[in-house]
């Protein structure tokens, strides 16, 4: 092991003898006390010592016998070390991989701050390299979404949609003005490609019967039309949910934004359970959406640039934390943020008895609480805590529904 002081948590000494780590409340806490010749030390625990160097050098400062070695497992206890050289096999491939590394190294510094064991980070970070996922729909938000999974590392993002590139399905990031005109899909694997000039080489061709969703360790069904983003169709997830294929919703419904939710089959609500819980609420809800979706297509359809761009990186971002074996909070619930106050703010969304998908909510429930978005967690140690039990659950997930692993 060659110890290194989590180099993305800023250090600030609150007075003589208290060392704190980080600044923003959701992952700093403080040390103490530490004497000054610990303080001192703490500056040779940059990874570029192993523990041997390091005792010598404890030797050298006249630090009591055993104090390095009680020093380094305080810190690792408390989720401040890194290992320069740890990680499985994969990250050892990873760090061989200098161009690519340098790429995602803010990400890499990013997953350190939610990670505790020393190399972790790195190893969820190679992990990545080796994920499927599939993102339905190439508008705004999706080509966009999809993009961005492929620039944080994820191996292989496929891309279906369908008709050609128009004009209003330009964004920055996502489809190019230079594919206006060009099938929309190849156009935004393309975009996905030039994220990521250093992604692993694709996969050999599969086999038609792993056509469907088998492998996918997440589908995003990023709609463009707004109907479906606003009553997404239960029907359309059906093999999804047979498959145990972990699928999350998003998209934008004339200004407003959407996040959620992010269904794991058997556990968390679905579509079908949403629908069914809004028509429990207002029996018309039926008869408006077919109205909805028999209407006809508007010449133009709402879709702020900069809201769909955040509905994007917001949604990429739960992707990856839950592709990373933690849950974010769209699991059981939906965001939705609107112009022009741009307040986000969550829905849950409960499994419903009558819903076949069968989701037993034990997960949604345990969340209850967990995940309000007035939650500091700025105490290092309950922070700690929630990821065990996160996940604690999501292994429990994995093996009820047996077919799916956010973290291979
Ligand atoms: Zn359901």
């Amino acid at each position: 092991m060659h110890p290194m002081v989590k180099p993305a948590l800023r250090r600030g000494w609150r007075d003589l003898n208290t060392v704190q780590f980080g600044m923003a409340p959701a992952h700093a806490l403080t040390l103490g006390p530490v004497d000054t010749a610990t303080g001192s030390f703490l500056d040779l625990l940059d990874g570029t010592r192993g523990l041997d160097l390091l005792r010598e050098e404890g030797r050298r400062m006249d630090l009591p016998d055993g104090h390095v070695d009680r020093l380094v497992e305080r810190l690792g206890r408390a989720g401040l070390l890194d290992d320069a050289r740890g990680g499985g096999p994969d990250a050892a491939a990873l760090r061989d991989r200098q161009e690519v590394l340098d790429r995602l190294r803010p990400d890499l510094a990013s997953l350190s701050l939610t990670t505790s064991a020393p190399g972790e980070a790195l190893d969820r970070l190679a992990a990545r390299r080796r994920l499927r996922v599939q993102v339905r729909g190439a508008g705004r938000v999706g080509a966009v979404l999809a993009a961005l999974l492929s620039g944080a590392g994820v191996g292989e993002v496929d891309v279906r949609d369908g008709g050609l590139v128009e004009p209003g399905d330009v964004a920055p990031g996502g489809l190019s003005a230079e594919s206006v005109g060009e099938r929309r899909d190849e156009a935004a694997r393309r975009a996905v490609r030039a994220a990521s000039p250093d992604r692993p080489s694709r996969r050999r061709s599969r086999s038609p019967s792993e056509a469907g969703t088998p492998g996918l360790a997440l589908v995003i069904i990023a709609a463009r039309d707004d109907v479906c983003v606003h009553a997404p169709p239960a029907s359309a997830a059906d093999p999804l949910l047979a498959s145990g294929t972990p699928h999350l919703y998003t998209g934008v419904v004339e200004a407003t934004g959407v996040v959620g939710p992010l269904v794991l089959p058997g556990e968390t609500g679905c579509a079908g359970c949403l629908q069914r819980a809004r028509t429990d609420r207002d029996e018309t809800w039926p008869r408006l959406v077919a109205q909805w979706q028999s209407g006809r297509r508007r010449p133009a359809q709402a879709c702020d640039l900069a809201l769909a761009t955040a509905v994007a990186g917001l949604a990429a971002a739960h992707a990856l934390t839950f592709l990373d074996g933690r849950l974010p909070s769209s699991a059981g619930a939906r965001w939705e943020v609107s112009l022009p106050t741009l307040q986000w703010h969550s829905r849950p969304v409960w499994p419903h008895s009558a819903c076949p998908c069968g989701a037993s909510g034990e997960g949604a429930e345990k969340r209850k609480g967990e995940h309000t978005p007035e939650e500091g967690g700025s105490h290092a140690t309950m922070a700690g805590q929630r990821q065990s039990r996160e996940l604690r659950r999501t292994t429990v997930a994995a093996r009820q529904a047996g077919t799916w692993r956010a973290h291979v």
